[in-house]
């Protein structure tokens, strides 16, 4: 029997729709101020554009304020730091996102690590990363975040269950593990030195592929009935794929996201949601 899809359009469409109405309801809260997001884009890195546009359009059509501070490719590492620590400041900024990867001249690690944990609705800083290993109230990495949420709208029992991560990202992979481990699965992470990744593939309940390699989880890699969630964009003369062989797994897995319009709404939708928790936990209301 063919598996279930998981349709994350749908599902991020709803996500953008609650985040609608609770700024709405922000607003009445506090007197007509509503969530606002600064993007910070240094460089002329075309996709980079498009992806800030893309999340400040998102901002608006939800109802949240947006800031945007376009920085020459020649900023140099003070200009950014500057623009940061005001931005860390202003009462009207809730969430700061520095739009990666910057230009060579500067270390994106050491720029995104200068933004407040309360203002990190990339959840990428190390204190972010360390409030999700502790379990700690904080902002999670939008991308992982996303899929957890199609997982439990897919009502897929974590507790228990094996989890394996193929990736091991900082971005993605150690988040993912992170998340699924503190939901109270049995978690492996997998990486490029991995022995036997099929058949560590195979165990898993849950299959969760970050590699950035068209289709290469196959169909014999995936265990029957499994929930399998791919996270992998890669572009190919057939279009846009992820990391798994989608038409022959599906006829595996129980459940699967499509590439496209599985894992990658989600990410957006999660920005919206991480930037409103930020100014309610800023605002003492979380
Ligand atoms: P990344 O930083 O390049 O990490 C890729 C990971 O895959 C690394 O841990 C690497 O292992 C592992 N890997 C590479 N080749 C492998 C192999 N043959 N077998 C097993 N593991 C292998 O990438 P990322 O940022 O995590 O992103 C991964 C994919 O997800 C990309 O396609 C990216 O576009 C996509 N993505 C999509 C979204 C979205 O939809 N919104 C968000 C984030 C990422 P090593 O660590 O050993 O090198």
């Amino acid at each position: 029997m063919s598996a279930q899809i998981i349709d994350g359009k749908a599902i991020a469409a709803r996500v953008r729709a609650d985040v609608a109405q609770d700024v709405a309801a922000f607003a009445q809260e506090f007197d007509g101020d509503v969530p606002g997001l600064a993007t910070i884009l240094a460089g002329d890195d075309p996709a980079s554009a498009v992806y800030v546009a893309n999340k400040q359009k998102a901002c608006k059509e939800v109802g949240m304020q947006t800031f945007h501070f376009p920085l020459a490719p020649s900023a140099s590492r003070e200009e950014v730091v500057e623009v940061i620590a005001r931005l860390n400041l202003r009462a009207d900024v809730s969430g700061i996102l520095c739009q990666l990867p910057v230009p060579e001249h500067l270390d994106g690690v050491e720029l995104t690590g200068l933004i407040d944990a309360a203002k990190d609705v990339d959840g990428l800083t190390a204190v972010s990363a360390g409030l999700l290993a502790l379990g700690r109230e904080g902002l999670r990495p939008c991308t992982p975040s996303g899929c957890m949420h199609l997982l439990a709208q897919a009502a897929v029992r974590l507790e228990g269950a094996e989890a394996v991560v193929v990736g091991r990202s900082n971005l993605f992979g150690k988040p993912m593990a992170q998340l699924l481990l503190n939901a109270s699965a049995t978690v492996t992470i997998c990486h490029s030195r991995t022995r036997d990744l099929d058949a560590v593939c195979r165990r898993a309940d849950v299959l969760i592929a970050a590699v950035g390699r068209a289709q290469m989880i196959k169909d014999d890699w995936v265990k029957p009935g499994a929930t399998v969630i791919d996270v992998g964009t890669n572009r190919t003369q057939d279009g846009l794929v992820g990391d798994v062989d989608f038409e022959a797994v599906k006829e595996v897995a129980a459940a699967i996201t499509p590439v496209p319009g599985g894992v990658g709404p989600m990410t957006i939708a999660f920005l919206l949601r991480n930037t409103l928790k930020a100014a309610r936990m800023q605002r003492g209301a979380i």
